[in-house]
């Protein structure tokens, strides 16, 4: 790149010579200021040598060496510089008035016998010099400067660099990925999302064989929204389909409509949509639309509403504007699809709806699949495990997982990425850097390990708890320690789920208290979720038999958080609930903690030798976990029942055996 010339240089410079030519350009004296009355009497005088008349206005006057001395002594010449000119005056501009007066004026010298040389008068027309344009000018330059460095950074802001300039405020910065391109994004990337695999193969076969729908009469969609959390694949899939397709591939950001100029955001969306045809059949794909998309008419209130109210009529102008055949199909990205415009919706625009969730276990394993192609891998990394390690991650999430694994290896200096590796890469995800060398006291280190041993002993002996995989005390990110568990992925909680789950979260606190003693601000995060979790069992589900089956929950997301939606007194009742429901939480985690008080020391003991232990160690101190005991509960049900289907079925066979034509009596009667 070519180093970029600083503007800041070259004005500083010229400020100086401007500040320079004032202070230095005239050291002298200045000339008196006279006027007509003043000059006439001194030319009657004879002392006037010669006066030059600039621009036929200005007149700079030189008296005669005689004058100056006999005029030493008046009082209106005193400060009268020797050199240059004496006297400055307006002429009033006539030239014809400025002769005939300084004539009249010698004839009367003339006259009244007075010996002196004719006035010399020369006539000059200023010839200005560069510096005085300038400073003519400088106003005017800097303002234009000004504007054009805002202008200049404020495009380059929201454009992403390429295609800047003022020129192009209202060209649309699409992003084209041609047909031919080498790094063709197809299906085969798109790890997991089969449902909307499926939705949106349709799409492709529009474009494909267009003709084929055109041939029925059918209407070929104009558009769909690919609506998900951040990071889910939405703009993948939508390369995948371009790349299937095999069309060019337009892509814009929402946000990139939105501009401080008044238009501007109209006209891009006019500009893409040109662009588009052009391509056609292709595929445009609006990321982050609710930029744009958002419903209009709510908060209104903000001026900048107005700019982004006719972008979004433009939007749906031009989407109703093309013809159904003109193989243009429209995708767009949102996580918010409850706060657009229902317009956006209507048939005709964007009337398929395609849901890119977060990926479960399973599809986690398929999409660290894609994202492990690229690397150089130790043989023994187990895909499934590292899918279990990481709930509510999304695919962008476990892409950066994987780079993160192959940077952390490289800075070992290892030969091939390793399990280990990616360990280290999810717990730096979810916990940011470890801080190895933060500074804890002896008794700091002590609560911490007293609060996670407390969390995991709690959680090691209630069955609907997550099974504990490892505990820490190296301090990470912004917490000092943390206990690391397996969350089931469960759809459907019960009442004891989630009494289980906050004694968990409350094991950390009640620990500190009972075992040492000390009150700590570490749990804060621990009792907000407690909190939460009671507030929802009451207010969401239903779950106080005191509130009743009522839910207060908003899934649309449109009520504003000033009005509830019940009264005081009901407000009352859910914190009395909520209350009670926490109170019971902490009576059960407090028994166990009472029970398990030497197990617990003995851990915190282990965790303040080893910083970190894991599910082996705990099982060690606590034996089998509440979970495991379950599962074996489970398992042994299963079989004694399977055991008495058979007898039950030995028993009718014997039955047949022994009569066959009558059937059995049923066993239970009613
Ligand atoms: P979104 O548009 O939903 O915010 P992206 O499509 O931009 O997310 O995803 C970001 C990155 O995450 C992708 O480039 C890809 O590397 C990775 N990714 C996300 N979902 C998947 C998936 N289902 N399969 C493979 N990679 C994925
Ligand atoms: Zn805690």
């Amino acid at each position: 790149m070519r180093p970029r010339f600083n503007f800041m240089w070259f004005w500083a410079f010229v400020a100086m010579l401007i500040i320079g030519y004032s202070m230095f350009g005239s050291s002298e004296q200045p000339p008196v200021e006279g006027d007509w009355r003043m000059v006439e009497e001194l030319v009657e005088k004879g002392y006037v040598k010669g006066i030059d008349v600039l621009d036929r206005e200005q007149a700079s006057v030189y008296l005669t060496e005689a004058a100056l001395d006999s005029l030493a002594k008046d009082d209106r010449f005193k400060s009268m510089p020797r050199t240059g000119a004496q006297i400055k005056f307006n002429t009033g501009g006539d030239v014809q008035v400025f002769t005939d007066k300084i004539e009249s004026a010698e004839q009367r010298a003339v006259d009244n016998g007075v010996d002196a040389e004719p006035v010399a008068i020369k006539y000059q027309r200023s010839e200005k010099g560069w510096v005085d344009y300038l400073v003519d000018f400088l106003p005017w330059i800097l303002i234009i400067a000004v504007w054009f460095f805002i202008m200049r950074s404020m495009t380059r802001g929201a454009g992403g660099g390429g295609g800047g300039g003022i020129m192009n405020v209202g060209k649309a910065r699409a992003q084209v990925f041609d047909k031919d391109k080498k790094q063709r994004v197809t299906f085969k990337d798109v790890a997991g999302l089969e449902e909307a695999k499926v939705e949106i193969m349709e799409i492709v076969d529009f474009l494909k064989k267009a003709d084929k729908y055109k041939a029925l009469g059918a209407k070929i969609p104009k558009g769909a929204l690919l609506a998900g959390p951040p990071g889910t694949g939405k703009t993948l899939l939508a390369k995948a389909v371009a790349g299937e397709a095999n069309v060019p591939f337009l892509s814009i950001s929402g946000s990139d409509f939105v501009e401080m100029f008044v238009g501007v955001g109209a006209s891009r969306v006019r500009d893409l949509f040109e662009q588009a045809k052009q391509k056609a059949p292709c595929i445009v794909f609006i990321d982050e639309i609710d930029a744009i998309g958002r419903a209009r008419g709510k908060n209104s209130g903000f001026s900048g509403n107005d700019e982004r109210e006719n972008t979004l009529n433009q939007l749906l102008t031009e989407m109703d504007g093309f013809q159904t055949n003109t193989g243009i199909i429209v995708l767009a990205a949102t996580n918010r699809v409850d706060i657009l415009d229902k317009a956006l919706m209507r048939a005709g625009r964007f009337d398929r709806q395609i849901e890119v969730g977060l990926p479960d276990v399973k599809e986690r394993e398929q999409i660290f699949g894609v994202h492990l192609r690229g690397l150089k891998l130790d043989a023994a990394i187990d895909r499934e495990f590292l899918a279990k390690q990481t709930p509510g991650f999304a695919g962008a999430d476990i892409a950066n997982v994987c780079n993160e694994a192959a940077l952390i290896a490289a800075r070992h200096n290892k030969e091939s990425v390793t399990q280990e590796d990616f360990l280290a890469a999810i717990d730096r995800i979810v916990g940011g850097l470890e801080r190895r060398n933060m500074p804890m006291s002896p008794e700091e280190r002590r609560s911490t390990a007293i609060h996670e041993a407390g969390h995991a002993t709690v959680m090691w002996r209630l069955k609907n708890c997550d099974p504990v995989l490892k505990i820490t005390i190296i301090p990470r990110g912004r917490s000092l320690g943390a206990t690391w568990y397996l969350p089931e992925e469960r759809a459907n909680h019960n009442v004891e789920h989630f009494m289980h789950k906050m004694a968990g979260l409350l094991g950390g606190r009640i620990a500190e208290q009972q075992l040492m003693g000390i009150t700590s601000t570490g749990a804060i995060n621990d009792l907000e979720r407690t909190s939460k979790t009671a507030y929802a069992m009451v207010a969401y589900y239903g779950m106080s038999p005191k509130v009743g089956n009522i839910s207060f929950y908003d899934a649309s997301g449109q009520r504003d958080t000033f009005t509830k939606p019940f009264s005081e007194r009901t407000a009352e009742l859910i914190d009395e609930e909520v209350r009670r429901i926490v109170e019971e939480a902490v009576t059960l985690t407090r028994d166990i903690i009472e029970q398990e008080r030497a197990n617990i020391e003995r851990l915190a003991d282990i965790l303040i030798e080893k910083e970190t232990i894991f599910t082996e160690d705990i099982e060690a101190v606590l034996g089998a976990s509440a979970q495991q005991l379950a599962k074996q509960e489970a398992e042994a049900a299963k079989r004694a029942a399977e055991a008495e289907v058979k007898s039950v079925e030995a028993v009718v066979e014997a039955v047949e055996v022994a009569e066959p034509t009558t059937p059995a009596e049923p066993t239970d009667k009613e």
